[in-house]
């Protein structure tokens, strides 16, 4: 077969590769191809749901900058498309007196980070909280930030949009077309094998979410990744008015085991919920699909005390893959020896960054350059260059098995 040339190549049609796949079409339409090793839209890896949260509290300084593009970016998307993506709930936050050590710090932090960038929240006593948001139960002396940004992203909505979009504007997308092997050629040629025929490229960007590993062996970079099956709760409230996006706000809050959060109805005709990074390690092709009973049991406690009106006979548990790096931080780089060559990692909370990540990476594939300073999410910091490096995520694995 001969072998068919693009300027890009996108290796992942996830969350972020769609978006890098969209942002791509805009500037050079038929010159682009994506490559997906199953269905779009599959539930394999990390991107398919209803909702993700999308928000402005909560970063620090290197990523502030950018957060508002996430809004900007998708709502571009919105505009150019007419579907719906974001819904914003409002997002409420309280540091609950068994909280980990260090959960009031980052309440403090994002507080200190929105007060400098002028990002409008309020603090809210209990009594003033429980009198606007009747649905929770919480105790006296608690604080509570509300911020009006926060809201649910549609990956089911941001992902078809993206992808449709793309192919609107001349892009290729190819399913059910693993890539097998990477071979760069040159500074500027790469080529990219797939189980059905060998394509080549000026550039490639590698969004393979949980897989990324296997790619990034070929090219002898051990990432130091961490992927771990997570799982998220529907359950059929018969409250549904009370749960309805314009009454019911995101929550975010700190338990021993996790942070748990939830959003209104959305999606399905049911409320959902989660604790961050409950998640067992496992590999993308190794993981069952089995939900873990004892986090249902947990979050349905926590659930019962604080927002007993959520609950109803459970949905579903859906379980989905975050792939970590030991700092949690992003990955968006070009390859150390591959200078054509550039990686996107979400380290398990990046589909609100789908679409400005998408567009950061078809500024570098097309430009060279970013407007912004994503020194980062360099590839060469200590957590992915040192392997002795103290990771969070190493160590909270170690805690959670006694060890
Ligand atoms: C339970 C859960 C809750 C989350 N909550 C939030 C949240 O509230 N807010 C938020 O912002 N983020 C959240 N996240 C994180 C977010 O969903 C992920 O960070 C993001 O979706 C990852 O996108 P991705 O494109 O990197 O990965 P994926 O969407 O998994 O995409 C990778 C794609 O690459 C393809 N691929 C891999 N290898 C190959 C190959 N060799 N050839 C061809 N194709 C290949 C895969 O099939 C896959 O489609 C959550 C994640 C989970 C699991």
């Amino acid at each position: 077969m001969k072998t068919k040339k693009y300027d890009t190549i996108v290796i992942g049609c996830g969350g972020i590769g769609s978006g890098a796949v969209y942002w791509l079409s805009k500037r050079a339409g038929k010159r682009v191809l994506g490559l997906e090793q199953f269905t779009l839209g599959h539930h394999n890896g990390g991107s398919q749901d209803y909702s993700r949260i999308i928000r402005l509290a909560g970063y620090d300084d290197s990523m502030m900058p950018i957060a508002p593009d996430t809004y900007a970016t998708w709502q571009e998307v919105e505009r150019e498309s007419g579907v719906q993506i974001i819904t914003k709930t409002g997002g409420v936050y309280w540091t609950p007196d068994d909280a980990p050590p260090g959960s009031s710090d980052y309440m403090d932090e994002s507080v200190e980070v929105m007060n400098e960038k002028g990002i409008p929240y309020r603090m809210l006593d209990a009594a003033d909280f429980m009198q606007e948001f009747p649905q929770f139960k919480i105790k006296s002396h608690y604080k509570v930030m509300h911020q009006a940004d926060t809201g649910l992203v549609d990956p089911s909505k941001g992902n078809a949009a993206h992808q449709q979009l793309a192919q609107g504007h001349g892009a290729t997308i190819l399913e059910n077309c693993k890539v097998t092997e990477i071979r760069p050629i040159s500074s500027t040629k790469t080529e990219v094998v797939t189980e059905r025929g060998t394509f080549e490229c000026e550039k490639l960007i590698v969004t393979a979410g949980a897989w990324v590993q296997q790619l990034a062996d070929q090219l002898e970079i051990d990432l130091g990744l961490v992927v771990t099956r997570e799982q998220v709760t529907y359950y059929r409230t018969p409250n549904l008015r009370d749960f309805m996006p314009d009454r019911f706000p995101v929550f975010m809050v700190p338990t021993p085991i996790g942070g748990i959060y939830g959003f209104p109805v959305h999606g399905e005709v049911a409320t959902k919920v989660a604790i961050d990074f409950t998640g067992e390690p496992t590999t993308a092709d190794g993981r069952n699909f089995e939900p873990d009973i004892a986090i249902e049991e947990y979050q349905e406690a926590w659930l019962k005390e604080h927002i007993p009106g959520f609950l109803g006979p459970k949905l579903y548990t859906k379980t989905c893959l975050y792939t970590l790096t030991k700092d949690r931080q992003f990955i968006l780089d070009a390859l150390p020896n591959h200078p054509n060559i550039f990686l996107c990692v979400g380290a398990g909370h990046a589909f609100k960054w789908a679409s400005v990540f998408g567009r950061i990476l078809s500024e570098l594939a097309l430009d060279g350059t970013t407007r912004y300073d994503l020194s980062a999410l360099t590839l060469n910091r200590p957590a992915i260059t040192d392997p002795n490096y103290d990771s969070i995520i190493l160590n909270q694995i170690k805690a959670r098995n006694g060890k």
